[in-house]
């Protein structure tokens, strides 16, 4: 199966194409590098372009005669999407719209789209259903939002089979710690207390500890970036011209984020100095998913279910690549958010 993957070269996306590779498919990057690493895919996968550029779409979609496209290009930090929205905007909506135009021109008829729980975002229901109600709480969630209503206003009007996959955290890094996270500047929770534990830095901010949780501390459903590709490869295929899906990817485990720094001290062996800090705008209280659905129709299974398990591998990549893929030049700023 030949598969476009736009932003292949980004942590997730880059995680699928290296398992498509290894599933026998043949997947190309399509990606502008501003946040991927040229690292992450082998170079005869990659092209360097951006999703804004129908043309060149059309023309890489006629020449290489892709079955299928996955769509990972997208900004992803929530805090700057607020103090940033016109970026977002014009990556995820103008992007997707450039693409999916590029598709019709070139008569690609099924597409995955990498979507996200934080569409559910305030939503208090736990653990939660592909059904639960939708209320983003950035304008990151609501971009993604608008472009699921895209696909679907687009499959109707013109025929497109799609299956839209909304995202838990993705966390983790390959087995092998050949590849993993490395974000410029890192937001997230597991790479931080790695990065700590490692002693680049000098303590964690722990954002708020009054959330109405069991220890106060916020709870994600951290998903390994392997699960999310098995569940990506037995989701395209089954995606014929007709089909409009929705899976959750997660693994059905909330950890709160007291639960991960114990969990990264026991896997690293070594001590987290903490800073209880203020909540951080934009943050969801809990979001776990229900993740019935993908096992049942997909027969998804998580290889690494537990907490433990991901921060092995991402400790494996951070003490492998302490500069993670070293190809930016100002590395390990850390982004208020
Ligand atoms: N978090 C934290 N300190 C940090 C980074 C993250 O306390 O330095 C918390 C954050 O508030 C959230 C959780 O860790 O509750 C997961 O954040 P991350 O950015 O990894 O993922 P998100 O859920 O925002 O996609």
């Amino acid at each position: 199966m030949k598969i476009l993957v736009t932003g292949g070269a980004g942590f997730v996306g880059s995680a699928c194409l290296r398992y498509l590779v290894r599933q026998g498919a043949d997947p190309i990057a399509y990606d502008n590098l501003s946040l991927g690493h040229r690292a992450a895919v082998p170079a005869d996968r990659l092209v360097v372009g951006d999703i804004q550029d129908t043309p060149r779409l059309v023309a890489l979609m006629r020449e290489r005669r892709f079955d299928a496209v996955m769509h990972f290009a997208a900004a992803t930090y929530v805090g700057e999407s607020v103090t940033n929205p016109d970026h977002h905007y014009r990556n995820n909506i103008a992007g997707t719209l450039s693409l999916l135009t590029a598709m019709r021109e070139a008569g690609i008829e099924r597409m995955l789209f990498s979507s996200t729980c934080a569409t559910y975002g305030l939503n208090p229901k736990m653990p939660m259903s592909e059904e639960s109600e939708q209320v983003p709480c950035s304008p990151y969630a609501r971009t993604k939002l608008a472009v699921e209503w895209m696909i679907r206003d687009f499959a109707e009007a013109y025929g497109l089979g799609f299956t839209l996959l909304r995202y838990f955290n993705a966390a983790g890094a390959d087995a092998d710690g050949s590849h993993g996270e490395d974000h410029e500047p890192e937001t997230h929770l597991i790479p931080l207390v790695l990065r700590v534990a490692a002693g680049d830095m000098k303590s964690l901010a722990v954002f708020g500890t009054d959330y109405p949780t069991t220890d106060g501390t916020c709870i994600r459903d951290y998903v390994h970036t392997e699960d999310l590709a098995s569940a990506h490869w037995l989701a395209i295929q089954a995606t014929t011209p007709t089909t409009r899906e929705v899976f959750n990817i997660g693994t059905g485990n909330g950890n709160s984020v007291m639960e991960v720094i114990t969990a990264c001290e026991k896997v690293t062996g070594r001590k987290v100095p903490l800073v209880i800090s203020p909540r951080r705008p934009g943050d969801a209280p809990a979001l776990v998913a229900d993740p019935k659905k993908l096992k049942s129709r997909l027969g998804w299974k998580p290889r690494f279910p537990e907490i433990e398990q991901v921060v092995e591998t991402a400790w494996r990549w951070h003490q492998a690549h302490p500069q993670g893929y070293a190809d930016r030049p100002a590395k390990r700023t850390v982004a208020a958010r």
